[in-house]
């Protein structure tokens, strides 16, 4: 699938709780279609009172419902089911995710969608794997720890991957057997109420998967402050991140799982093989999405022998982006997700320009047949560590280089003082690569490539402020359980 006609999509808003679509009275939020900005719908906002409905509601079903006592492989055939339900949905979720993000259909149809589904099937296969363990005790004692699920999960999202980001939360929440009360971002909430319909229709019990709506400070706010909200988990800004941080430690000393912000290094040295491939790969992970991406490779770090050569190259591939409309065949640069955003990374690149950045291409909107937010993929030299552009997470295709002549050098300038998300080294020296992989401070190094496979089992996530905890891998299913232990005396 590579078009769809926007006005032939409709979406169905709400909350839903308990198996069922609630929409009550009160205030709205207008959703807005990135690609043209026009609004297509609204969502109520969930406020303290629909927080401990929708809350309730899942704590009931998690200790009512078969849910968290069925055999494991019960819940596994569910969500083997639940994953075969959304691959087969694709034609449905993947319009409707492009309708109001910022994902292109062919690749929300090719990528997000079957990525999503996998995600489940994923998790899925380890509901039956860890059950906890005997410790080693004399015969009359037999000590043990059991795995047991939380009880509810509060799960919030962003907007650059809605299904997926949402997934990463949920899937492995529920294998483990707990509830889950999900909000998306107010900018992109329509998809996840697909997947949690689908979830029912493939047996998940009504009640174990709920979505609210509304905006960080009204209904977000008081999904983490819950008193049977177990454990929290978020992905989103660094600043978000600690404000539910502190929520979280004021209301329960509640665990959380934090994915962040970043601005990860692309780290190439000269005798990177084939020049052209490197250059593809660092343009492509900063014009992706736009940039919109968390661990957008946004920082070029260049050998100075190759810095001129590299930067001609990128430049020329930085032209090719096509922007576009989400529905349109041809589109290969999204819109920005918003207006303001647009606007901001226009300011970042402005006063970087002002502080004497030079820029070498892009820093201005591009033209586009709709009139959606969209910007061109730009480059940015003469920059230092102090410049706003190397130092901000701009969160769209804004990419700085700075040269280097020594490995040495090239960790001081990798090492951000905030985000330790990402990185990417480029070197045809395994022994450099190693070292390189050894100094450089972020939850995941690639090396001679950007951007994961689908190995799912190779977790994300970030040191220092890009965040605590991981999704994907075995810690994102153990994350979800808590280690309760046990010491039987046989000598009564
Ligand atoms: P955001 O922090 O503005 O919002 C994320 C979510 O948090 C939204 O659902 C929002 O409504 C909610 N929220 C806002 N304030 C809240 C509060 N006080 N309490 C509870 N919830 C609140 O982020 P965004 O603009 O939606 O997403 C972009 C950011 O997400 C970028 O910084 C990006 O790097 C990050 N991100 C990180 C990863 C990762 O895996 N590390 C992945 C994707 C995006």
């Amino acid at each position: 699938m590579d078009r769809f006609d926007p006005a032939t999509i409709n979406v169905r808003s709400g909350h839903f709780i308990g198996g069922e679509y609630v929409d009550v009275h009160g205030p709205r939020i207008d959703v807005a279609r990135p690609s043209d900005g026009a609004v297509y719908a609204s969502v109520p906002v969930a406020d303290a009172e629909l927080i401990e409905r929708a809350v309730q509601n899942a704590w009931t079903a998690f200790r009512t419902s078969s849910w968290a006592r069925i055999a494991p492989r019960e819940r596994a055939r569910v969500l083997r089911r639940f994953a075969d339900l959304v691959a087969a949905d694709a034609a449905t979720l993947a319009p409707l995710e492009a309708l109001g993000s910022t994902r292109p259909v062919r690749d929300a149809f090719n990528w997000d969608v079957p990525f999503t589904a996998e995600g489940i099937r994923f998790y899925a296969e380890f509901a039956d794997k860890i059950g906890g363990d005997v410790a080693a005790t004399d015969h009359d004692h037999l000590g043990m720890t059991i795995a047991e699920p939380y009880g509810v999960i509060g799960a919030i999202a962003p907007w650059n991957f809605p299904l997926v980001m949402a997934s990463w939360k949920v899937a492995p929440a529920l294998a483990a057997g707990n509830a889950v009360v999900l909000k998306p971002s107010e900018m992109t909430p329509f998809s996840v109420l697909r997947l949690a319909e689908l979830a029912v229709e493939a047996g998940v019990p009504p009640g174990i998967f709920n979505v609210v709506q509304g905006d960080g400070r009204t209904t977000g706010d008081a999904l983490v402050r819950h008193p049977r909200i177990a454990k929290v988990t978020f992905t989103g800004s660094t600043r978000t991140g600690a404000a539910i941080m502190a929520a979280c430690a004021e209301t329960g000393t509640k665990p959380v799982t934090l994915e962040l912000g970043g601005k990860s290094p692309q780290i190439v040295f000269a005798d990177a093989p084939r020049l052209d491939d490197v250059a593809r790969r660092i343009a492509g992970a900063i014009t992706g999405n736009a940039g919109q991406v968390c661990v957008a490779g946004s920082r070029l770090l260049v050998e100075r022998s190759i810095a001129d050569e590299l930067a001609d190259r990128i430049q020329r591939l930085f032209s090719e982006p096509r922007a576009g409309a989400t529905w349109s065949p041809d589109t290969t640069l999204p819109p920005i997700i918003s207006e303001p955003q647009a606007a901001r990374i226009e300011a970042i690149v402005g006063r970087s320009v002002a502080s004497g950045a030079t820029l070498r291409c892009g820093g201005h909107r591009a033209d586009a047949a709709t009139p959606g937010a969209f910007y061109m993929p730009t480059l940015l030299t003469d920059v230092t560590p102090q410049t706003d552009a190397v130092r901000e997470e701009i969160f769209g295709p804004v990419l700085t280089l700075q040269t280097f002549d020594t490995e040495d050098a090239a960790l001081a300038l990798a090492a951000h003082p905030d985000y330790g998300l990402a990185a990417g080294v480029h070197t045809a020296d395994l022994g450099r690569a190693l070292r390189m992989v050894r100094g450089i401070e972020a939850g995941t190094v690639w090396v001679n490539r950007y951007g994961r496979t689908s190995d799912f089992m190779i977790p994300t996530g970030g040191f220092k402020r890009s965040g605590i905890g991981k999704d994907l891998g075995r810690q994102a299913y153990e994350a979800n359980l808590r280690f309760k232990s046990v010491l039987i005396d046989a000598r009564v």
